[in-house]
């Protein structure tokens, strides 16, 4: 049974409706998920700001011991979460490994706290007076997270807030909760005090409660633009800090000079790795000149025709299902706008899918993609290869910078001139080269620009102490009583 986490304990939600939590590689019924109230997160809420009390009390260093405990616990428990991971999300057992690791990744990192949160001291700033900044934790922090990544993106929060002396209430996506109730379970297990990490299930209601509570200091958001949009400007309207990752549309471009078969690899594992499902999955791909443009179409086609669809808990698939059958028709639907606005079909996903009981599509190719096609312009969430033809390296950077997505792109070239010039002039904050999933360690920030990210400081990274403190700035004089010494 899912059920809330508050001040250590497990307890039933207070809403009165859920809905169902589906296997998407089967749409056999999992579970149900309750959906919270703004009762359920005020006890959640006032439950952290009591902890916070004692919490920013106890000296970093053992705070992260902590979190020592529970990174031991969550190594312990790798294959049952990533197994968990595939049920309710699709991803194959190798995705899923990978992304329960990247969780592990921002634990560790968060454990050096002690450094990270070292703030500034100077002397005599004017003659005799001395100035320290130190970065004080502020309360109660709250997440809000997406389907796409059920065990990573929480961890891209939690253990920075939580280290750096603050408490937290998580709000994990209605349609993939399993995951977290798991992890909570390790949580409780890893011993932190009774309400410095609490979860409340749920969804809209929730979130707009978590983003009006006076008693919450600040606000994580991963999910879709309009969403991330909405909570930026509820959360920010009263008076909260907030960092809202939303949506993306990452172009890929190919340069005459790039290794072709090493690329042309890359970036479809981008484009099909999780099933599409993730922010950083490429989308376009925008090959220079019409040779190129050419080797690309028949090497792409060639590789995914070899991919293997399938339950993601099965070996031998290379990709899993999406999400929902909802997610599987919109996809199908931008492959078919594609072609009514002249694309060409290479290869078609949407053959001999139907009759398999999960939300399946196969990799789909389409090429003559033009910027004003709805399919380049809008995130497809689904493995779906646009390819398109440029005339030259100005004219993508000029495509790419047009889109008010700006989440990744990525360039595939062997001259660093060209890779100088691209990381200069293209406008999405997360890029690569000759790399197709530019994520970001755990040690740097994690964020787009324009459309894909409202706020100011992006997610983990030392970066990220900045947004769960406040620097507070002590100056002083102190006068010598010549009757002492
Ligand atoms: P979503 O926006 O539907 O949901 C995200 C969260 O918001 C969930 O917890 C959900 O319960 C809540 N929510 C949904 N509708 C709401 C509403 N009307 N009001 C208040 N809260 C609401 O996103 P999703 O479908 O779960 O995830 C996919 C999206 O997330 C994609 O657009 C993807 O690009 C984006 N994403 C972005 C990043 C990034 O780093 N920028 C990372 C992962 C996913």
């Amino acid at each position: 049974m899912i059920r809330n986490f508050i001040h250590g304990e497990w307890v039933n939600s207070t809403g009165k409706k859920s809905v169902d939590i589906i296997n998407p590689a089967n749409n056999k019924v999992l579970e149900q998920c309750p959906l919270g109230t703004s009762d359920d997160v005020d006890r959640a809420v006032e439950s952290a700001q009591s902890a916070f009390l004692t919490w920013r009390q106890v000296p970093a260093q053992e705070r992260v011991q902590y979190l020592f405990k529970f990174k031991s616990l969550l190594e312990e428990n790798v294959t049952e979460l990533a197994k968990l991971v595939t049920l309710e999300n699709g991803k194959t057992t190798v995705e899923a490994k990978g992304s329960v690791n990247r969780g592990i990744q921002m634990v560790d990192t968060a454990c050096g706290i002690p450094s990270l949160m070292m703030g500034q001291g100077f002397e005599d700033i004017a003659a005799g007076i001395d100035c320290i900044a130190i970065k004080r934790p502020m309360g109660v922090f709250a997440g809000i997270v997406p389907f796409n990544f059920p065990a990573m993106v929480p961890f891209w929060f939690w253990p920075f807030a939580v280290a750096c002396g603050n408490t937290f209430v998580l709000k994990p996506s209605e349609r993939v909760p399993l995951t977290q109730q798991k992890i909570f379970e390790l949580i409780q297990k890893a011993g932190f005090p009774p309400g410095v990490m609490n979860m409340v299930q749920g969804g809209k209601e929730v979130v707009d409660a978590l983003c009006t509570h006076p008693k919450v200091q600040g606000l994580s958001f991963v999910g879709s633009t309009p969403v991330a949009k909405h909570v930026y400007e509820l959360g920010t309207s009263h008076g909260k800090r907030v960092q809202a990752l939303g949506g993306a549309k990452n172009f890929m471009v190919v340069l005459p000079d790039a290794l072709m078969d090493k690329a042309c690899a890359t970036a479809l594992e981008s484009i099909i790795g999780c099933a599409g499902e993730r922010c950083l999955a490429g989308s376009v791909i925008l090959s220079v000149g019409h040779k190129t443009h050419q080797e690309v179409e028949e090497r792409i086609t060639r590789l995914a025709s070899e991919i293997t669809i399938g339950d993601g808990l099965d070996p031998k698939t290379n990709m899993g299902p999406l999400i929902s059958p909802q997610a599987k028709q919109r996809v199908k639907d931008l492959i078919q706008s594609a072609i009514d606005e002249g694309a060409k079909v290479l290869l078609d996903g949407r053959q001999n899918v139907d009759h398999l009981s999960g939300n399946f599509l196969r990799p789909t190719i389409l090429t003559g993609i033009r910027p004003e096609m709805k399919i380049a312009q809008e995130e497809v969430f689904g493995p779906v290869v646009c390819l398109g033809e440029v005339q030259s390296f100005d004219e993508a950077i000029s495509i790419i910078n047009n889109s008010p997505y700006a989440n990744t792109t990525t360039l595939f070239t062997t001259s660093g001139a060209a890779a100088r010039k691209f990381s200069y002039e293209v406008d999405p904050s997360m890029i690569g080269i000759n790399i197709g999933v530019p994520a970001p360690m755990a040690f740097f920030s994690f964020g787009g620009s324009k459309h894909s990210f409202y706020g100011d400081i992006k997610a983990h990274g030392a970066s990220s102490v900045g947004f769960f403190t406040d620097t507070k700035v002590t100056i002083q004089r102190w006068m010598k009583d010549s009757s002492i010494w």
